[in-house]
């Protein structure tokens, strides 16, 4: 695990899962299910938490639905957040079961309305965290104000994104976040009340890049990470990595969601894809696969995503290496805890760098997949013994 200097937050706890400090970034996801449906919903739930998913989050569009997350906290073990938008009534209404409320700063602006959920949420000691999001600012001038201003007719659409010039006397998207950020913070903390989080998302990867530096240089809060709206699984995760890599790679982020267009364990995949691609989370298996070339002698393409859903929800920390020929795979494959080099008609399997066995091409997704779980029943017994 990489020691490179990580912003140093002020904790707080959403259920069993300390976010923020010096604890591993967490990876949560969105249940995709109508929260009225407990049975679905907590069915998905179960099928994330199995995929890795740490810390889960339901939309709460009316009361039925915040009524319903009593019974779905019962059912699932990973910590439950409520998602608020509009009606603080909801927020007090989940407030009574869940382990964290996000309220959305820009669609619940009046001042005295979230002051009575923060006072409930003080009395539980459950965080809140103050979820910014680009497509529901609140109107320029306008943070805070109950009424009497449009965000379709002030100009929030036409503040320009980061990296674009300002007019003489405009502010900035950024700016605009920021403050609406540090409204909401300047209310809690009014109020004595510090079990903060904060998100600051938007599509454009510049601007959600800007925005978060800036929040970090000023609070000392726990940032949640995520591009809002990022598209579909492939899109999506590549815009998500752009994003949440430069910032996590500058020590900033406590917690991610990679939202995407698809089902909610692609969420999850591809949030510990992130961490892992910068050694910041060694959960599950990491696939090393060659992109073929003129030398492969097997078919890499389908051996490798056939490695890569094997290994898919495996939770032991294993890198596996999947090469095309006996040229370059030894070499490359080094790194890995276990490797295959495929030959014409065999495959050379390597553990460690150390060539293990050889095994006809009919056998090797076989062999690999048993010399893996080989070393993975080692490592389990390694981190049993250790503690
Ligand atoms: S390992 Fe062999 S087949 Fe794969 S890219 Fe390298 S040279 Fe080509």
């Amino acid at each position: 695990m990489t020691e490179r200097r990580r912003r140093l937050s002020k904790p707080v706890w959403v259920g069993d899962v300390k976010v923020g400090g010096d604890a591993p970034i967490s990876v949560q996801s969105m249940t995709k299910t109508d929260t009225r449906d407990v049975e679905a919903t907590v069915r998905q739930i179960k099928g994330l938490e199995e995929a890795g998913c740490e810390i889960i989050r339901c939309a709460v569009p009316d009361m039925e639905a915040a009524k319903a997350l009593a019974e779905i906290k019962k059912q699932i073990s990973i910590p439950l957040i409520a998602d608020i938008h509009f009606h603080y009534q909801l927020a007090l209404e989940a407030v009574k079961s869940v382990d964290c409320l996000r309220l959305n700063p820009g669609n619940i602006r009046d001042p005295e309305r979230v002051k009575e959920v923060v006072l409930a949420a003080k009395e539980r000691q459950i965080p809140i965290r103050i979820g910014v999001n680009f497509g529901s600012l609140p109107p320029v001038n306008a943070i805070g104000m109950k009424a009497g201003a449009s965000r379709h007719l002030d100009g929030v659409n036409a503040l320009a994104k980061a990296g674009e010039e300002l007019a003489e006397g405009q502010i900035s998207v950024v700016d605009h976040m920021v403050a609406t950020g540090l409204w909401e913070i300047g209310l809690l903390e009014s109020l004595d009340f510090d079990l903060i989080k904060i998100s600051l998302k938007a599509f454009d990867v510049p601007t959600t890049v800007e925005t978060y530096r800036r929040m970090a240089e000023l609070v000392p809060y726990p940032l949640h990470l995520g591009i809002t709206e990022s598209g579909t699984a492939k899109s999506g995760s590549i815009r998500s990595a752009v994003g949440l890599g430069v910032l996590l790679f500058d020590g900033i982020g406590d917690t991610i969601r990679v939202s995407l267009s698809d089902d909610s364990k692609e969420e999850v995949y591809a949030g510990y894809d992130i961490l892992k691609s910068l050694n910041l989370r060694d959960k599950g298996a990491v696939i090393v696969a060659c992109p073929s070339c003129g030398r492969a002698d097997v078919d890499i393409r389908k051996l490798a995503n056939a490695v890569d859903g094997l290994l898919k929800e495996t939770n032991t920390s294993v890198k596996v290496a999947v090469m095309g020929c006996e040229v370059n795979g030894p070499g490359e494959a080094k790194d890995a805890d276990v490797g295959i080099a495929a030959g014409v008609g065999r495959a050379i399997i390597f553990r460690k760098g150390k060539k293990s066995r050889v095994v006809e091409e009919k056998d090797m997704l076989e062999a690999l997949m048993e010399e893996v779980q080989l070393v993975s029943a080692e490592k389990e017994l390694e981190k049993a013994k250790a503690g």
